[in-house]
């Protein structure tokens, strides 16, 4: 394929992006990367990392940053809200599988923040803050991407353009992709408090999904706080859940206690399931939650975007260092969609389903088959292969 830039460029710097760009650069790849924000934002969505991803991002120093910055969960809860525990399971039975046999609790502005400077010291790297991309035009030998800045447009030209630019991709749309799927009529409500919930609930451990017909919720040990996941009703104003009020009633209503919570985090998202109706090609490809978004049960969405970046960006070096031709880079759609659409989109849509099940007799399966789950050594060790996504990556051929 005939390059007449030598650069490629990347359109937004979140965590696919960035670790994108990262492994690009890393391999001697000149590498623009344009995003619109001022520099690492504050995001308070995925922080849950599963074992393939660590090693599968070992190679670029990412997972070894993580773990360091990260809390190390090798067990994780399935629970009713009247009931309590239901099943545990201890990822450490994946241990002949994975280097790194537990989910990491690391947020992703951490792997972001990590990943900046490490791009900013490697000779012909260009990352671009206020770099808003406008408008992409592709052509036979190149593309042409134009962003706007404080200073008004600028055009880069390069000769393939990572897409990572979030679910709500500008590249996407200029390209003309659909994004099928649906939005779920609740938000999904984020709160991070310091105070530690093992203090009245000692049988919890870091990583607990509680079901309940009314109002299940996700309880995570992150770091340096608890982080509550839970939906918002549908007639509640997103602004409205905001407000102290509702956030202490909510935290009080899930554990009460005497004294007001210390919310330190909180964040309200709205949440859909898509899948982009084909990933772009032949010189501008979509990565990340540009070309699938999930709801987060299951914490899938930033793993899964990941497994993109590294799929792309490998082909992209094999193409460019001429150890493969641009028939490698077709393959990358068809690796990757199927598990967007059979695997993140699929599990994070049943886990929905059984956390919110109001239907009595469903339910009381639902619980029971989890702790046949948890009671049968070999029905476990299935569950969490498939769990931590490490069956989708092998389905894809990206592990062996
Ligand atoms: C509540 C919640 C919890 C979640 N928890 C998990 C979890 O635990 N594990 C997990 O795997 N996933 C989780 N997810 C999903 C995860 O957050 C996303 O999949 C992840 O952020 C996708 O990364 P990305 O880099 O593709 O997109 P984004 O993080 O959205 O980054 C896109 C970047 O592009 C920039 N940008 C956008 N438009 C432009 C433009 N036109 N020009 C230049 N720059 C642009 C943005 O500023 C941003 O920096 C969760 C999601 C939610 C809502």
């Amino acid at each position: 394929m005939k390059r007449r830039h030598d650069r490629i460029i990347v359109a937004g710097g979140g965590p696919v992006g960035a670790v994108a760009a990262l492994i690009l650069a890393q391999q001697g790849i000149p590498v623009t990367v344009l995003e619109r924000g001022e520099g690492v934002t504050l995001d308070y969505r995925a922080s849950t990392i599963h074992p393939p991803t660590l090693d599968l991002l070992e190679k670029c120093g990412a997972a070894q940053a993580m773990v360091e910055m990260g809390l190390i969960c090798p067990i994780m809860q399935y629970r009713d809200r009247r009931r309590g525990k239901i099943a545990e399971f201890d990822l450490t039975c994946l241990k002949n599988d994975t280097r790194h046999p537990y989910r990491l609790q690391c947020e992703q502005f951490k792997l972001v923040g990590w990943a900046y400077p490490r791009l900013q010291e490697i000779p012909g790297v260009e990352l671009l803050f206020g770099h808003d991309v406008i408008n992409v035009e592709q052509s036979e030998d190149e593309i042409v991407v134009t962003a706007a800045t404080r200073d008004g447009e600028r055009q880069f030209k390069g000769d393939f353009l990572i897409a990572a630019d979030g679910g709500r991709s500008t590249v996407r749309k200029l390209l003309d992709i659909d994004f099928e799927g649906f939005t779920y009529p609740e938000h999904f409500l984020v709160a991070g408090t310091r105070y530690d919930f093992k203090q009245q609930m000692p049988d919890i451990c870091s990583v607990n999904y509680t079901a309940d017909p009314d109002e299940w919720y996700l309880l995570l040990e992150i770091p340096d706080m608890w982080r509550i996941i839970m939906p918002v009703e549908p007639l509640i104003e997103p602004d409205d859940a905001m407000q102290e009020k509702y956030l202490q009633a909510t935290l009080h209503n899930l554990l009460p206690r005497p004294e007001p919570y210390e919310i330190v985090v909180k964040a309200i998202y709205r949440v859909s399931q898509r899948v982009a109706a084909n990933y772009g090609g032949p010189r501008v490809f979509l990565a990340g939650d540009a070309a699938h978004i999930n709801n987060p049960l299951g914490g899938m969405g930033l793993n899964g975007g990941l497994h993109d970046a590294l799929s792309l960006t490998d082909r992209l070096a094999r193409v460019w260092h001429g150890t493969a031709d641009e028939r490698l880079l077709a393959g990358y759609e068809k690796q990757r969609k199927p598990e967007a659409v059979n695997a993140i989109n699929a599990m994070t849509q049943r886990n929905k389903r059984l956390l919110e099940e109001r239907d009595p007799e469903i339910r009381d399966r639902m619980l029971a088959e989890w702790a046949r789950i948890a009671a049968d050594p070999a029905l476990t060790y299935e569950h969490l292969l498939e769990t931590s996504m490490i069956t989708s990556l092998r389905r894809s051929g990206m592990l062996p």
